[in-house]
């Protein structure tokens, strides 16, 4: 068997926008804050550009508003843009009424804005689990052909720990996939191994461990997430953020650079509609453990 094309993602959102501070900032001052999201994204495009790969960004709809041009130019480089939601609220929170309207909202000015039509989605903080079953109803009613928003593992503030790690249809009447974010096996435990802080905190080695178990020994793509502020040590600093999440935000930003270019270049990567598209053909139908 060939080695997968494992699938490279950039979840677009501004240094202001993530969970981590979402106490510290309201919603409501966004606009006022100094935006990073542009150039951090096309310093991004030029890193996949000088690897010659391409990916997906799913993209927040609050930041394609902002950022029509940006959407232009991540379309005209050849990657997918996908959604990431209106303003980052985490589907649980919704409810299922709240969370149509809000991905509606979204898909609306990421199609206009990139010229691109949205397949996938991404929860904000991988928010889709056990306590929100009508979110793939909702995302199957929509049309989208993926979703890449479980986190298949046990975490302090997400996870759906008894997820399948691989494509599943969370829908027995729809084509609908799901494709968690990736996990490695160690010790009869699952561990985290896509992205965020585990990335940018733990050597490299460690992840292309993980990578390379996921692709040679469960022979499946792996998929990997990042953010623009990930690779932006000159961010503001959020004053009054609770020390662990300030912890998690800054640690390791300036060798972030240094780490994406190794990664994409050790293994194959592409975009998450294309393998969304070769995973359906395996996607089991979900079947949880009652
Ligand atoms: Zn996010």
């Amino acid at each position: 068997m060939s080695v997968p094309i494992n699938g490279l993602s950039v979840d677009v959102e501004d240094w202001f926008q993530v969970g981590a501070f979402e106490k510290v900032i309201d919603r409501e001052n966004w606009g006022a804050l100094a935006t990073r999201v542009e150039r951090n994204c096309d310093e991004i495009l030029q890193l996949f550009a000088d690897a010659g790969v391409k990916g997906t960004f799913f993209t927040l709809g609050w930041v394609a508003e902002r950022h029509p041009a940006l959407m232009r130019r991540i379309a005209q480089e050849g990657h997918e843009i996908a959604s990431h939601g209106w303003d980052h609220e985490r589907v649980f929170r919704l409810g299922r009424e709240a969370f149509a309207a809000d991905i509606a909202r979204a898909r609306t000015v990421i199609e206009q804005t990139s010229g691109q039509a949205v397949k996938g989605y991404r929860a904000p903080s991988f928010s889709i689990d056990a306590r929100t079953p009508w979110a793939f109803e909702v995302l199957a009613e929509q049309g989208y052909a993926y979703s890449s928003s479980v986190a298949p593992i046990a975490h302090d503030h997400y996870g759906w720990r008894e997820a399948p790690r691989f494509a599943f249809r969370p829908i027995a009447d729809a084509d609908l996939v799901e494709i968690p974010v990736t996990t490695a096996r160690f010790a009869g435990r699952r561990l985290a191994a896509g992205g965020g802080g585990f990335f940018r905190v733990l050597p490299y080695a460690f992840s292309r461990w993980a990578i390379r178990q996921v692709n040679r020994e469960d022979e499946r793509p792996a998929v990997f997430y990042f953010h623009p502020w990930e690779i932006d040590p000159g961010q503001p600093r959020v004053a009054g953020a609770p020390l662990r999440s300030r912890l998690r935000h800054y640690t390791n930003l300036s060798v972030m650079a240094d780490k994406l270019e190794r990664l994409v270049g050790d293994f194959r990567w592409g975009r998450m509609d294309e393998l969304a598209a070769r995973e359906a053909l395996r996607a089991e139908p979900l079947a949880l453990a009652a």
